[in-house]
């Protein structure tokens, strides 16, 4: 067991990991919530994001903090069609109770399902009535207008988050979506990552990363993108991309998902080690695990 690895564990703090259930009953989990939560306190790691493609995670949230104590277990909404989309009112009743991240839309978004869909096909196959809502979204759901203008229920929606203290995800939004985004979320104050550039559906070069930093974004770069049934990413590639962008601006996430990976703890273990291994230091690490994801969800930091 690597010392530093387990002391770069203890501390930190994951800003995207799936719940179970997620998108059904019939996908069998790793890990039940309970079990991870004190698998997470034994690793000393400090908190995380519950996401569902599916549903707000507020409850769930909710209950497990108080369960688990000294883990804060935090929760979240995905602006799919599931809550409406692009719904400030889901946005705002995500934050009244205790919410702390918005995802904008993944498997609902019309970048997404066109590049991939693959979370789409999966809900697909028990639930057909799906596609009665791509039809009415034009083929799924976009941020920008037609004149590629953000749309005011996008702004509305980011004026809640800064309301609430919350922050916002890029979700599976194209990089231009994105870029725009993160324009806005700096005008209003919200802090706002660019969710895993190197997954199918987003794509995005190094120098779109650069530009989405530039306007005080982070990158989020989820460690799930790597595994075997996933898109496979070299974790060099990752690598490249935060060298290019600067440590500053970087975060380290599981997007813990599925019984075929490790539950949440161990992605997040594999993630800290394969990165020393690749050369980071452990404060550069330190501060992918520990220092931004907390600075991005407005915690305390030294
Ligand atoms: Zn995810």
């Amino acid at each position: 067991m690597s010392l530093a690895v387990e002391e770069l564990l203890r501390g930190a703090v994951d800003v995207h990991a799936h719940s179970y259930p997620e998108l059904s009953l019939s996908y069998d989990s790793r890990i039940s919530n309970y079990d991870w939560a004190v698998m997470a306190k034994e690793c000393g790691i400090r908190g995380y994001v519950l996401k569902s493609h599916v549903w707000p995670t507020v409850m769930q949230a909710y209950e497990l903090s108080r369960l688990a104590q000294d883990v804060l277990v935090m929760g979240s909404v995905t602006l799919n069609y599931t809550v409406g989309g692009l719904s400030p009112t889901a946005v705002a009743l995500a934050g009244e109770l205790g919410g702390k991240v918005v995802f904008m839309p993944t498997w609902s978004s019309r970048n997404d399902i066109e590049r991939s869909g693959v979370t789409l096909n999966r809900i697909r196959a028990f639930c057909p009535q799906v596609d009665d809502m791509v039809r009415r979204e034009n083929g799924g759901v976009t941020v920008l207008d037609a004149a590629g203008r953000v749309k005011p229920e996008v702004s509305d929606i980011m004026d809640i988050a800064e309301h609430y203290g919350m922050a916002v995800s890029s979700g599976h939004l194209s990089p231009a979506e994105t870029l725009k985004l993160a324009e806005l979320a700096a005008v209003k104050g919200v802090r706002f990552t660019f969710s895993h550039p190197h997954i199918k559906s987003v794509a995005a070069t190094v120098e779109q990363q650069v530009e989405a930093a530039a306007t005080g974004a982070w990158i989020e770069h989820t460690f799930i993108a790597c595994m075997p049934m996933h898109v496979r990413v070299d974790p060099r590639v990752i690598a490249k991309s935060i060298e290019a962008v600067g440590v500053d601006h970087a975060i380290m996430s599981s997007d813990a998902f599925g019984p075929w990976n490790p539950p949440e703890p161990e992605l997040m273990r594999m993630y800290i080690a394969t990165m020393l291994n690749i050369g980071f230091s452990a404060d550069e690490v330190r501060k992918m695990v520990q220092v931004n994801p907390a600075r991005y969800l407005g915690l305390a930091t030294e």
